[in-house]
């Protein structure tokens, strides 16, 4: 036998939401957008030069870090793009973990962080939430060697207060503090205004979710100017082009239109705050939810069952079969449609 194999890096691989294409299918699982992108994405497709693809696309992703420093009203220095944040989240680990310390991140969190840690051999520390799935502030308190979660937290989809972002980073100056800010357009407020005050606070947001771009993969950074330069090095130093010619143009129109952008988020709300109360009708609980899905645990159904019946019935929603969390149900916000048809099943399923 030889030993070629010794000096593999082996990892346990990140396990994606299941992505099936079945006709009429509804589909909660993995907190897509249920609504397409604004009308100028799609003009942007259908007038699209496919010679343009000749050429290698800008490195720098100037149009899209212009528009977004715009949107957001900071230096073009201050942004960084990258393919869906999971890309940007993987550069970030890469650049500011870097410490024998271990790095924290609250034991139920996105399921990336520890692949991401592992991955790149980052020792990391998992507080746990409390009984309510509360982050418990004073566990970042300690040594370590970066701070890392998502707000609001997936997948419970709870929001923690900026209140608790700050007090988090008054006590961890030596260290780069990421806010994974996935879902925060659905209600919280963002932890950007803090970016002046704290040089080692990283903000990173996505396209993915409130500006329905699952698809397209766009995902991005705000932070101090030498945070960004330093996530821009590493990049530089893996691949120049990360962003193609598309998804350039197609994120800059999506940030234009803040009109659709704000309607669609508000639907989202709107559907959410509705969804809670059909829930509580049919016996769910459920943490308070300021994100695009719910979790949300059944009074007398084992959480396993219901998915499965929910799948049976070509609604796809999502179960995580882990420590603490095995009894609950994450179920994305669709159109009030979609939403109507899972109540529907539930009803009769649990024979409200
Ligand atoms: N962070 C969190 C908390 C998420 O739930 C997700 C979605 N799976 C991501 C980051 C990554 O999203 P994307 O790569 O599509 O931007």
């Amino acid at each position: 036998m030889s030993n070629w194999r010794e000096n593999v890096r082996k990892v346990v691989p990140y396990v994606p939401g299941e992505q099936p294409n079945k006709p009429g299918m509804i589909k909660l699982n993995t907190n897509e957008n249920p609504y397409p992108p604004a009308p100028g994405v799609k003009r942007v497709l259908d007038e699209f030069q496919a010679d343009s693809l000749r050429l290698y696309p800008d490195p720098a992703v100037t149009d899209l870090v212009e528009c977004l420093a715009d949107y957001y009203g900071v230096g073009k220095d201050q942004v960084f793009v990258g393919v869906g944040s999971d890309d940007v989240l993987a550069m970030a680990f890469m650049t500011f973990f870097n410490s024998e310390k271990p790095i924290l991140f609250p034991d139920i969190s996105y399921s990336f962080y520890s692949v991401w840690a592992e991955e790149f051999k980052i020792p990391y520390k998992r507080p746990a939430l409390d009984e309510n799935f509360k982050l418990v502030k004073e566990d970042y308190y300690q040594e370590n060697g970066g701070v890392i979660f998502p707000n609001p937290n997936a997948p419970t989809a709870i929001y923690e207060p900026l209140e608790t972002i700050e007090d988090i980073l008054q006590h961890n100056k030596d260290v780069v503090v990421i806010v994974d800010e996935a879902y925060i357009d659905f209600g919280g407020q963002s932890a950007l205004p803090l970016i002046e005050k704290y040089e080692n606070l990283l903000v990173v947001q996505t396209f993915s979710k409130s500006r329905s771009m699952a698809g397209m993969r766009i995902g991005f950074a705000i932070g101090n100017p030498e945070l960004i330069k330093y996530l821009n090095d590493v990049k530089y130093s893996f691949n120049s082009y990360t962003m193609n010619r598309t998804a350039i143009c197609c994120g800059v129109e999506a940030v234009r239109d803040d009109t659709y952008f704000k309607e669609t988020t508000a639907k989202i709300i709107e559907t959410r705050e509705w969804a809670k109360e059909e829930l509580t009708k049919l016996g769910f609980t459920f943490p308070e939810s300021q994100a695009n899905f719910i979790f949300a645990a059944h009074e007398s159904v084992p959480a396993k069952e219901i998915f499965a019946a929910l799948r049976e019935a070509n609604i796809y929603v999502r179960y995580f079969n882990a420590p603490r969390i095995s009894n609950y149900l994450r179920i994305t916000i669709g159109t009030r449609g979609e939403m109507e048809k899972l109540f529907e099943f539930l009803r009769t399923y649990l024979n409200k």
